[in-house]
């Protein structure tokens, strides 16, 4: 099964793909996990993304699809996978079914986890993020055991540099430009999903598992 996540910033993809993945047994492939492994690493790919994600503007199609491509022909994409955060553009969509189509293969669900802008900035104000496994929490909605502390590997939480309210701000005007045109591309393909990404994050899973049964 191949899923992709739609939806803004701070919509609950990761929260809602790592679930998915979890329950389906398929890797959950996040661009901006990617991106900010190699900024941790300080690779070249890193020092480049960087820039851009500190703007709060998408990092170009060139590197982005390259590292997409290499990962899903990883062997342990083969039964699929669900992508967070990609594609981001109609020409990394494109490129991706480009790839899929020479093997016959396709997307099977793109579930797009709707919730307006208003909510979004308080989301994201609150996320914190664990500096060495990824994982994310919200200071409200959902807490971790101690505070600033990650339930999972003990780690240090942070506000992500781009969660900050005026590169919130540009990631959304960003998102509209340039991501929300997706949804009506696989509405045309016949795979889109609308979910309220407004619930509870329990509910909106029960949502997202009776599409994919
Ligand atoms: P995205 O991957 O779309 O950028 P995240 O999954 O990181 O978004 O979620 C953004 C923030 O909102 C996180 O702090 C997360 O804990 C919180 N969150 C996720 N889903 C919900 C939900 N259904 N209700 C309330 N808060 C949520
Ligand atoms: P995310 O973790 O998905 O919120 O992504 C964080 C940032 O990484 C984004 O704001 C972009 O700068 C960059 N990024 C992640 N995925 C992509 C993509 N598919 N295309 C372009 N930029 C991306």
């Amino acid at each position: 099964m191949k899923i992709i996540m739609l939806g803004a910033p701070g919509a609950g993809k990761g929260t809602q793909a790592k679930m998915i993945a979890e329950k389906y047994s398929l890797p959950h492939i996040s661009t901006g996990d990617i991106f900010r492994a190699n900024i941790k690493n300080g690779t070249e790919l890193g020092m480049e993304a960087k820039s851009y994600m500190d703007k709060g503007q998408l990092v170009p199609d060139e590197l982005t699809v390259k590292i997409l491509l290499d990962r899903v022909a990883k062997d342990d994409c083969k039964n699929g996978y669900v992508l967070d955060g990609f594609p981001r553009t109609i020409p990394q969509a494109k490129v991706l079914e480009d790839a899929l189509n020479k093997t016959g293969e396709k997307i099977d669900y793109a579930i797009n986890v709707d919730v307006p802008d208003e909510n979004i900035i308080k989301r994201m104000s609150g996320r914190r993020a664990c500096v060495n496994c990824g994982a994310t929490y919200h200071i409200v909605n959902v807490p971790p055991k101690k505070e600033g502390i990650c339930d999972k590997c003990g780690s240090e939480l942070i506000l992500r540099d781009d969660d900050k309210e005026e590169t919130v701000k540009n990631r959304l005007t960003v998102y509209h430009d340039q991501t929300q045109p997706l949804i009506d591309f696989y509405s045309e393909r016949k795979v889109l999903k609308n979910v309220d990404g407004t619930l509870d994050m329990m509910d909106v899973f029960k949502a997202i598992t009776n599409i994919l049964g």
